[in-house]
């Protein structure tokens, strides 16, 4: 096990669940990445809200493919909190359904120096009770 998967078990500052975000967070006891969808205009709206910001039409959760790939990251080599072990890679990840569609995550199951813009990614979740963080991984060789 890499150092980076050992993060993604690692404890974590868990979101509070409410109607708004709900779907996002435990999507992923389905398997399921969901994002906020805006049948109006077809687009994808992240963070979650509950109304459009294009054109204030309501918004639904669908499921998403969970590919996408590295806009940006960081590699974290301080230890903020002794019981998580560093380095951890912070990145933004552009999902592969709109462009533009980003969300900020952890990529895991490599190793941090590896980690590029434009890697390809895939969605994996990390189950905490009833909440599963989105996690993004590499393609898997072998
Ligand atoms: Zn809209």
């Amino acid at each position: 096990m890499t150092s980076s998967a050992a993060f993604a078990q690692a404890p974590r500052i868990l979101p509070r669940l409410d109607d708004a975000t709900d779907p996002y967070w435990t999507g992923g006891a389905t398997g399921e990445l969901r994002i906020a969808h805006c049948a109006a205009c077809d687009r994808y709206v992240h963070p979650p809200r509950p109304d459009c910001p294009h054109c204030a039409g309501p918004v639904e959760f669908v499921a998403v493919s969970g590919d996408g790939v590295v806009f940006t990251h960081t590699v974290n080599h301080q230890a903020f909190r002794p019981d998580v072990p560093s380095p951890y890679v912070i990145a933004l990840v552009e999902l592969a359904e709109q462009p533009g569609l980003r969300i900020i995550t952890n990529i895991v199951d490599c190793e941090p120096d590896s980690v590029y813009s434009g890697m390809p990614v895939h969605v994996r979740f990390d189950a905490h009770d009833a909440v599963f963080v989105p996690v993004f991984t590499p393609p898997q060789s072998g």
